[in-house]
């Protein structure tokens, strides 16, 4: 605290990140980043964009890259927006179609999991948005007729996170209609679809609340570059682009730009990495069930499991101590839990040694 801090600033409870160690060499299964490098096409085009070029400002509409996202995913450039990451994105999501508290108090809260990405209260902090976390079932899975209420809008990840556990389509459609009604607006965060569940960027045409937000952190390995992108009607994708451009207007710089549309135009590539990726998750599941652990079903690059014996804080210690690093998150209903990120093959076999000497000491 601070007596400069406005009432606004004081207010704030910010995200905190999980930890990027610098102190110690860990096996890091704590933020969910693709075990694999980004593609060679990737570190090509960002080393050729790295020229006198930098001089100049960066095209703002992120034309290239919509071209690249809008081909890929069979849309419209103007159905696309980009960002600096998805954060930034459903930053400016809540500000451009959640109303605020001052709009008086008709306003019906947004509503979100009650276990999900932690980033969205604080989003709806932030722009003084009123929510209400919906109850997970007691499996840990969205019942979808919960969020048919009147609200201000919903904003759901499919699959959820931390559990992993994704929604069906169907029901993704049945909510969006549902909104509409109430021309409310339905977002669906879709950082770790990539990894298993049902996309619904083909529903945009036909359900004009609908946005899917997406980022290249995870599924493209670019963590480290910041570059996310929306699809929606592209009355959605103006009103993002009001409030960013009342923000800053280049949130993608040169750099981005050229290694994230080079990343969109080498499915191939990625498509291999990922399988991998859902194939250790698969294998790694199979030998933490053997070993007692209860591991919800998951539809994402990272699982979550609740170890045998030990509460969840103790087995994070245990596992830090062993060098490995994963997300404890101190929660009601998740205490005992731990979200792990799929690493390499190998990475995988320490980490389910060290669970096997946990359990056995
Ligand atoms: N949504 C979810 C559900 C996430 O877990 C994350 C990563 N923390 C993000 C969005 C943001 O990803 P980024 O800003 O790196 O694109």
């Amino acid at each position: 605290m601070s007596d400069y801090w406005n009432d606004r600033v004081r207010s704030l409870s910010p995200y905190i990140p999980g930890e990027q160690p610098k102190d110690r060499k860990f096996i890091k299964l704590n933020t969910n980043e693709n075990p694999y490098p980004p593609s060679t096409k990737v570190i090509e085009a960002v080393k050729n964009a790295a020229n006198e070029g930098l001089r100049l400002y960066p095209d703002p509409e992120c034309t290239s890259f919509r071209e690249a996202v809008a081909a890929r995913y069979k849309v419209k450039p103007e159905n696309v927006f980009a960002g600096n990451g998805s954060d930034e994105i459903l930053a400016f999501a809540f500000g451009a179609f959640f109303e605020s508290a001052e709009k008086g108090s008709k306003t019906p809260p947004v509503l979100f999991p009650d276990i999900t990405y932690s980033f969205y209260p604080v989003y709806a902090k932030l722009w003084d948005i009123p929510f209400q976390p919906v109850p997970l079932r007691d499996d840990y899975s969205i019942n979808i007729e919960d969020y048919k209420i009147a609200a201000g809008g919903v904003i759901l990840p499919n699959p959820n996170a931390p559990t992993g556990m994704p929604v069906q389509l169907d029901d993704i459609l049945s909510l969006a209609q549902y909104q509409d009604k109430n021309k409310k607006v339905f977002i669906i965060d879709e950082a770790y679809a990539a990894f298993g569940a049902s996309s619904a960027v083909q529903c945009i045409d036909k359900n004009p609340n609908l946005l899917t937000v997406h980022t290249l952190s995870k599924s493209s390995s670019l963590a480290g570059l910041r570059a996310g992108f929306a699809i929606g009607n592209e009355k959605l994708i103006e009103a993002l682009c009001r409030i960013r451009d009342s923000f800053n207007s280049y949130t993608m710089d040169r750099l981005a730009l050229a290694g994230a549309s080079a990343a969109i135009e080498d499915a191939a590539y990625y498509d291999e990495i990922n399988n991998r990726v859902i194939a250790t998750r698969e294998r790694v599941t199979t030998s933490l069930r053997a070993l007692d652990f209860n591991v919800l079903p998951s539809a994402a690059n990272f699982i979550f499991i609740k170890p045998p014996k030990k509460s969840g804080k103790d087995f994070f210690a245990a596992l830090r101590e062993k060098g490995i690093l994963v997300r404890h998150f101190n929660k009601e209903r998740i205490a005992d839990y731990l979200r792990v990120s799929i690493g390499t093959d190998d990475d995988m076999d320490k980490f389910i040694n060290a669970c096997r000497e946990i359990i056995c000491r």
